[in-house]
């Protein structure tokens, strides 16, 4: 899945820990994350610090970037290569729409996100 969207499925916002507010991870389950309510969760904001890699072209806000910079090679706290990333906007019952971008190491299962 590189893009999707939820919609009128979510509630309430809360924050918790390092991790998106809770409704998102549990809407997380649903898209195929791997037990998203039980990994560690890190925002890549704290693990890669301003990467051309991470960003997102401001002409086309949709489009991933990942693998376009092969001669970087970011890894989880595993040892895994970090995750592809897939964007998706998930929009609240308030109708306020959130977008991030999410991505699960296959290895140790921690899920990384930020905000898109
Ligand atoms: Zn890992």
């Amino acid at each position: 899945v590189e893009e999707f969207v939820m919609s009128d499925r979510l509630g309430p916002i809360e924050v918790y820990c390092d991790a998106p507010p809770y409704p998102i991870v549990r809407a997380c389950q649903e898209i195929g994350f791997r037990n998203p309510e039980d990994v560690r969760w890190l925002r890549l904001r704290h693990v890669v610090d301003h990467h051309p890699w991470w960003g997102i072209s401001p002409g086309h806000p949709w489009k991933l970037l990942l693998g376009r910079a092969k001669s970087v090679e970011k890894t989880c706290s595993c040892g895994e290569k970090l995750p592809r990333l897939c964007t998706g906007t998930f929009t609240l019952n308030t109708g306020e729409e959130l977008t991030y971008r999410l991505g699960q190491c296959r290895r140790c299962w921690t899920v990384f996100w930020d905000e898109a």
